[in-house]
């Protein structure tokens, strides 16, 4: 096939004369290699995804919140108390940046003059869209375990798919046999999953590589098969437990801890990089303000014994420390290396962090699973900070990415970690603790969906009874610094930081929840 492909300009002095050449150019029929390697990136499959999901979700809301994600992110910045404190504040203040202590308080003084009550969250039963989000997901599914069977059942039981899916199809009595023959028989007629194609740049075992190539409906015995809509069981609207949500009565920004940031809008929007001080800790901490909300939802008190249960790379738990109220941190985090992150920062950030027996008793440092962590004392605040699908990451990152198909199974299993990673909090804090549950995601699914299916099972196997803090009206002073979903697409048991182009903060999901019982 020969195109015009380029057009070469000369110039002279005097004129300017073109000079077209005429090239071999490819047949434009055939997909390249290189356009397939792009479209099917584990990035490109997680912006799919979202777009498939939140654009359901959100409705028109999500294409500005995709544009914004797709950009730059945001950061305050928290002054080390460690270091050099006034004269960093007032470095940050020359800058034009603002105290979001002093941004919160005029802005509480303003809506309690004109606009008190805040727009709370709208009802307790998950959004219509969301449900027939998650029914078509469901229906795909069916379609994908039963192809041409003509008799499907109404739902997919993920209680025994979590467990094995093979186990699944027994308990409910579905005949393995006649299920591989009708997919024997289907299967050249099914167009193939391209979801499930790899990428030939991950450099997988070619078992790995076959198990991602071949349509799931094609395994042997499917012991190790996910449905898709496993993620989205985490929505229940069976209250068959006592559900108590209270408004926040607690919350305080704590005295110490300064935070700066540049005004919605600004053209002033980054922060230069943190430097060291004379005593040799770094100035200030960058980070996103969704980061900083969970701790201040945490509404720490002086003397508090905390327990961070999933803490690396330590920056929550850096800025609780920041705050200079709690007197144990224990940072839990079962990765060695992202541990050793922790400690480096904190080393940055905490004069004589290695060599100091203060350090060493208020900063304890273990490796465990979060889920089986035990403790004899009762913390007074847990923060678990979810793994997720980190959305803004993954939308823009290859390396790593929780969309590559070799990590299809840990991403779908996200919400089961989830929920009993927060059940497991829920049983370390003391009667009167509170537990923050935070991520770096929109999905309702990870968000309101894990806290509800977790305050269940916590009352029902452990008899632990937790009530939701509604925060909406303390966080409604936040409103000229960060944008949280209101209206319809407010979560009901947290807040949810949205991005937006003005202010390019979150995603981030935080959820209070004070142990009753
Ligand atoms: N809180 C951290 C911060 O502010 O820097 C970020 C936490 S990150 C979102 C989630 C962490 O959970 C990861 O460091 C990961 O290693 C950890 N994690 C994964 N599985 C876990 C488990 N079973 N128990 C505890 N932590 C886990």
């Amino acid at each position: 096939m020969l195109a015009i492909t380029r057009a070469i300009a000369t110039s002279s002095t005097k004129s300017s004369q073109f000079r077209y050449t005429i090239v071999q150019g490819r047949n434009k029929s055939k997909t390249h290699w290189a356009v397939l390697k792009r479209k099917t990136s584990a990035k490109y499959k997680a912006q799919n995804h979202f777009d498939d999901f939140y654009g359901s979700v959100f409705g028109k809301k999500w294409e500005p919140i995709k544009k914004a994600m797709l950009r730059r992110p945001k950061y305050v910045a928290v002054v080390n108390n460690y270091g050099d404190t006034e004269e960093t504040a007032e470095y940050l203040t020359n800058r034009g940046a603002h105290c979001l202590k002093n941004l919160m308080s005029i802005q509480q003084e303003f809506n309690t003059q004109y606009n008190p009550t805040p727009e709370a969250a709208t009802s307790a039963e998950p959004d219509d869209k969301l449900q027939s989000y998650i029914n078509k997901v469901q229906s795909d599914d069916i379609a994908d375990i039963y192809p041409q069977t003509g008799e499907l059942p109404d739902k997919l039981d993920h209680g025994n798919l979590i467990l094995n899916s093979t186990e699944y199809l027994l308990t409910n009595k579905v005949d393995v046999q006649a299920q591989n023959n009708s997919i024997n028989i289907s299967t050249p007629k099914s167009p193939i999953d391209e979801s499930r194609i790899i990428d030939p740049s991950l450099g997988m075992s070619t078992a790995e590589a076959l198990y991602q190539y071949i349509p799931a409906t094609k395994l042997k015995g499917m012991d190790d098969w996910l449905p898709e809509s496993l993620h989205y069981s985490f929505v229940s609207t069976n209250k068959d437990f006592p559900l108590v949500i209270d408004e926040e009565t607690e919350f305080k920004f704590p005295e110490h801890l300064k935070v700066y940031t540049y005004e919605m809008e600004s053209e002033f929007t980054m922060f230069p990089e943190p430097r060291r001080c004379k005593t040799g800790v770094m100035n200030y901490y960058p980070l996103d303000c969704g980061s900083v909300l969970a701790v201040l939802a945490l509404c720490l008190s002086p003397g508090d014994r905390v327990l961070d249960l999933c803490s690396a790379p330590g920056g929550k738990a850096l800025i609780a420390l920041q705050t200079l109220l709690p007197d144990i941190v224990i940072c839990n985090d079962p990765s060695i290396s992202r541990s050793n992150r922790t400690m480096r920062t904190f080393n940055d950030y905490l004069t004589d962090f290695k060599t100091s027996n203060k350090w060493q008793e208020r900063v304890l440092f273990t490796r465990r699973d979060g889920r089986e962590f035990t403790d004899d004392h009762g913390f007074d605040k847990v923060l678990v900070d979810v793994p997720c699908t980190t959305d803004r990451i993954s939308m823009n990152e290859n390396e790593n990415n929780i969309f590559r198909p070799d990590r299809i199974k840990e991403r779908l299993r996200l919400p089961e970690l989830q929920s009993q990673l927060l059940v497991n909090a829920l049983r370390l804090v003391r009667v009167g603790g509170a537990v923050v549950y935070s991520t770096c995601s929109l999905s309702p699914i990870q968000n309101d969906g894990v806290v509800h299916v977790a305050l269940k099972r916590a009352f029902e196997d452990h008899g632990v009874l937790a009530s939701v803090r509604d925060l909406s009206a303390c966080m409604a002073s936040l409103s000229s610094t960060v944008e949280l979903a209101r209206g319809n697409t407010a979560p009901q048991y947290g807040q949810l930081v949205t991005p937006s182009i003005a202010a390019n903060f979150g995603p981030s999901y935080v959820s209070r929840l004070v142990r009753l019982k």
